[in-house]
């Protein structure tokens, strides 16, 4: 069985290579960013497999990535002893993408600029090597296994696989080796500076020693491998922050906050988060997956323990445990008490330093509102117990300006105003000439004007801000009565001659409209427009019906 076998690629893999090989990117660095961080997982995955079967790391030598740059014909390895990949998992991890979002990306990327944040978001890292590669060659042995597999692709429709040969089998005794045959335009890549460079500014964080084996001299160790987190703050400068940020988020831009502590005592852990200053785009996936890395005592063992509601999901970073199991597994994550602890002691830490950061730094909290403000609001119908915290975070466009927060709308509520109103709706524009503002204007009584999908939502829960409740001017009666309008010469409802022809109005327009409406009623919303359409007082909002009816289309 030593015939190679040619596969195709995943459809959506062909087009990516494509847009890969051909690529004009300037920012071709990020592929060595990439391929080390894969190595990195490796590592970790085979320290944490080793837990169980500490065989696995007999054979293969000391956790290490090795990069080997080599001229004429110019080529350039990447080698890490990491957990290593079988032959169908070569297959299943280098011919596809599994991820949900593939599409979206794809697209984006081929109408985008900024790829390299793109790409470092999706992490379809492996495929960026067709960046600076016109042909790869993988080797790779499992852990433990006598099977070894090379995958070789030139880009293209497809690749091949089949056994290594003896002499390759030979030299990769465990984890993974990826040769890169460099297009003739990346020759650069083959300098040790450039190396050192990008190793410094994407990769110092890794926590494995990146060897860099130069054609002439002695490896050396290129990166700091610390785990930064397991720091004290006293030592780290805000530049270690953001590179630390850039490293463990994939990110390209810098972080609106960060947040560093040690929590000591019934349990300990570290905690090192960000919270990105711009949106990625696959914030509003459906399954709203957040992307800590859980760490127990320096050892990765899941982004998937969804250490955070998924309402913080765009944060990003590090919790790391000394407590906790090493071998802690998918039922334990769910179950675990101790973890359960650590999460909601770690949500209030959050919400807690965002409220100092809006605070001390309006205009840095002012940037995660502008980018996570609808993800925060779903917190407002998920987590009943900081749902008070959450509006006070809030911040809306009203009436009265821009980025207004409840605690100013209260300020600065009317005389007898006890309820704070809202509008909900799918523009500003739409919003502002809406007759149901005309009567609140006149009083000088400012209105929330909502627009964000997640809005419908969480209005519909009848929420209360410091006693004062939320009040929709499309839903039930609004009574102004005891506001006065700003100019009283206008005020002449109310009078007795008006109130007799308004039941003849009523009358005749309920007798035109029949079953269509449930009820007709003089109404305080408007002052110039003649009429609109209210949903009744215990019936859902009328703008939420509206959404609805178009969400469902
Ligand atoms: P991601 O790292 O986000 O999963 P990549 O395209 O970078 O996406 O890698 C795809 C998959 O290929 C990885 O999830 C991993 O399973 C596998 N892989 C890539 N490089 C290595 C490696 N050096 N060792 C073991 N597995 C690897
Ligand atoms: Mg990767």
């Amino acid at each position: 069985d030593t015939a190679s076998e040619t596969k195709p690629f995943q459809a959506e893999v062909a087009e990516l290579l494509n847009l890969m090989v051909h690529s004009v990117y300037s920012e071709t660095d990020i592929f060595l960013r990439e391929l080390i961080s894969n190595a990195s997982d490796a590592l970790d995955k085979l320290r944490y497999e080793s837990i169980a079967k500490p065989e696995l790391m007999e054979k293969g030598g000391e956790p290490s990535i090795r990069i080997i740059p080599k001229k004429a014909p110019d080529t350039l390895t990447i080698v890490d002893n990491g957990i290593g990949m079988d032959r169908q998992e070569l297959i299943d991890n280098l011919g596809t993408i599994a991820k949900s979002g593939t599409k979206s990306f794809i697209s984006k990327l081929a109408e985008s600029k900024d790829s390299a944040g793109l790409i470092g978001q999706f992490g379809v890292g492996f495929y960026a090597a067709f960046m600076v590669a016109d042909k790869i060659t993988v080797t790779s042995r499992r852990a433990g296994s006598d099977d070894v597999w090379t995958w070789t692709s030139a880009g293209g429709a497809g690749f091949e696989i089949g056994r290594a040969s003896d002499e390759d089998a030979a030299r990769v005794e465990r984890g993974t080796e990826i040769v890169l045959h460099l297009k003739p335009d990346a020759s650069k890549y083959l300098e040790d500076w450039q190396i050192e460079r990008i190793v410094t500014e994407y990769s110092d964080n890794i926590q494995f020693p990146i060897l860099l084996v130069p054609e002439e001299g002695e490896p050396r160790q290129i990166n700091s491998a610390s785990a930064l987190w397991q720091r004290s703050k006293s030592e780290l400068s805000e530049d270690d922050y953001k590179q630390a940020y850039k490293q463990i988020a994939g990110a390209f831009d810098e972080p609106a906050m960060t947040l560093h502590y040690r929590a000591e005592g019934r349990q300990s852990y570290a905690v090192l988060l960000f919270a990105p200053s711009t949106k990625p785009f696959d914030l509003f996936e459906p399954e709203r997956k957040g992307k800590i890395k859980l760490y127990v005592r320096r050892v990765f063992i899941t982004s998937e323990a969804e250490m955070l509601p998924p309402y913080l999901r765009f944060l990003r970073g590090v919790i790391d445990s000394e407590d906790l199991p090493l071998n802690l597994s998918r039922e334990m994550l769910q179950k675990n008490p101790q973890l359960a602890q650590i999460r909601s002691a770690v949500t209030g830490k959050v919400i807690g330093e965002l409220e100092s950061l809006a605070d001390k730094k309006p205009e840095d909290f002012a940037k995660i509102w502008d980018a996570f403000g609808p993800v925060l609001k779903e917190g407002l119908y998920e987590d009943f117990e900081r749902r008070e915290k959450l509006l006070s975070l809030a911040r809306f466009t009203t009436t009265a300006g821009e980025k207004r927060s409840l605690k100013q709308y209260v300020e600065a509520m009317k005389e007898n105003q006890t309820e704070i109103y809202y509008l909900v709706g799918d523009s500003l524009e739409r919003l502002k000439s809406n007759p149901k503002l005309e009567s609140a204007a006149a009083r000088g009584i400012e209105v929330l004007l909502l627009t964000d999908p997640v809005d419908a939502f969480w209005t519909s829960a009848q929420l209360d801000f410091g006693g004062k409740p939320l009040k929709s001017l499309s839903q039930g009666d609004v009574n102004f009565d005891l506001i006065p309008k700003l100019d009283q010469d206008q005020d002449k409802d109310g009078s007795d001659d008006t109130k007799a022809d308004e039941a003849t109005v009523i009358a005749v327009i309920k007798d035109a409209l029949g079953d269509r409406v449930s009820d007709v009623k003089a109404s305080q919303r408007l002052t110039s427009s003649a009429s609109c359409l209210v949903a009744g007082g215990m019936g859902p909002d009328r703008e939420l019906e509206k959404m609805l009816a178009r969400a469902n289309k």
